[in-house]
């Protein structure tokens, strides 16, 4: 489906997905097939082998491209091989400029993996306290966003960064992993480059592991990431893709009553008197509020908040919860809730000095679909 200025609800059924020619399956097959017949050598019907193309793959990618609203999509084993590839483009002595809160695997994969193997050079700030025009050199090549941070939930003025990069004349990265495509949309604000961990809102069930890359206007990067996606190959399998693809057909339902959900939770647990403090993009209280606002269409479900007891208290909340499941993850229709410094973010705090410490009364829930007022009598129970 081409014609981007159809509603998003819209989109979500129809782009990247038309009736299989053969059988017209209104649904995309799970093409589970690791090479392709060729008519003559080397002449193809543009399927040749299943790292390289796939079918079902190419309907995710094309739907994806087209929510994000970008020229090109690619879909990865994970949120972290999706950001992996970005970074294999990168030469050593490189220097990227990232947010000082990031999700801990990013941290890591920059921290222990890259910034090794590359020998990639890597500043950790926070781009709502500095001037990036004094931080960008000669040597930098990407500039790392997240928005909002994981876990906690900073915001970044989309549109002021990729001004400053464009002048320049470096490339730009949003993890939109926190927003989903629906409720915010950088590469209409001029960022180069989309990363999803599509494990989260786009999937959405708790059920896999997948990311993606969706490049804006470029078309020599989208050719680059395509490259790359083959010769390193963390592509993932036809049934992923196919699952995926099922599920980013309710993506805009969900995200709605996620939406409305957070929100409605952030209030509540705001007038607690346990709690002394909510973190929430939606709440007017949030110290970046106004930039959410301008470039956000809806808050998400994730919502921080600090409680006021030891962590024998919060262990013991945690656990006094029915409908919440302590597991780390967010973005799935089931509700979690999770102890960042003891399991998501564990990590970070080996690091505290390059990254913003996480406190240990510091807790993450992710607000399913149930009804919002069972998710309220739950915490307030437990509370
Ligand atoms: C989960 C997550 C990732 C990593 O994705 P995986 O699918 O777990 O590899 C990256 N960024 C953010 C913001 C995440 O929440």
């Amino acid at each position: 489906m081409k014609n981007k200025k159809k509603h998003i609800d819209t989109r979500v059924v129809h782009a990247g997905v038309k009736p299989e020619p053969i059988t017209g399956a209104v649904m995309t097959p799970i093409f589970a097939s690791s090479t392709f017949a060729q008519k003559e050598p080397g002449k193809h019907s543009g399927y040749e082998y299943g790292r390289s193309q796939n079918p079902t793959r190419d309907a995710l990618e094309g739907s994806l491209a087209n929510l994000e609203n970008g020229l090109k999509a690619f879909v990865f084993s994970s949120g972290l091989a999706a950001q992996s590839a970005v970074l294999e483009m990168l030469k050593p002595g490189d220097h990227i400029i990232a947010f000082d809160d990031l999700y801990g695997g990013t941290f890591r994969l920059l921290e222990e993996i890259k910034s090794k193997s590359s020998n990639l050079e890597i500043s950790y700030v926070d781009y709502n306290k500095v001037d990036l025009n004094k931080i960008i050199k000669n040597n930098t090549k990407l500039i790392w966003i997240e928005t909002p941070t994981n876990p906690l939930l900073k915001i970044t003025d989309l549109k002021k960064i990729a001004t400053i990069a464009k002048k320049h004349k470096v490339l730009t990265i949003c993890d939109n992993t926190f927003a989903s495509p629906i409720n915010q949309k950088p590469l209409d604000l001029g960022i180069d480059i989309v990363n999803h961990s599509t494990t989260k809102y786009i999937n959405g069930h708790s059920d896999i592991i997948g990311g993606a890359l969706i490049i804006g206007k470029n078309k020599k990067l989208a050719d680059k990431i395509a490259f790359i996606q083959n010769s390193v190959g963390a592509i993932p399998s036809p049934f992923d893709c196919f699952l995926i693809l099922r599920a980013v057909k309710t993506l805009s339902l969900r995200m709605k009553q996620h939406n409305y959900n957070g929100l409605k939770v952030a209030k509540y647990l705001e007038k607690h008197k346990k709690i002394i403090k909510v973190v929430y993009p939606g709440l007017t209280t949030h110290s970046q509020h106004k930039i959410a606002k301008k470039q956000m269409d809806g808050y998400g479900a994730v919502v921080t908040f600090f409680h006021k007891g030891n962590l024998k208290e919060i262990k013991r909340f945690m656990q006094n919860l029915k409908i919440f499941t302590i597991a780390e993850s967010l973005g799935g229709v089931e509700s979690l809730i999770e102890s960042p410094a003891l399991m998501t973010h564990a990590y970070v705090n080996t690091k505290a000095g390059q990254l913003t410490p996480i406190p240990e009364n510091l807790i993450r829930i992710s607000v399913g679909i149930e009804h919002v007022d069972d998710l309220i009598e739950d915490l307030k129970q437990a509370l």
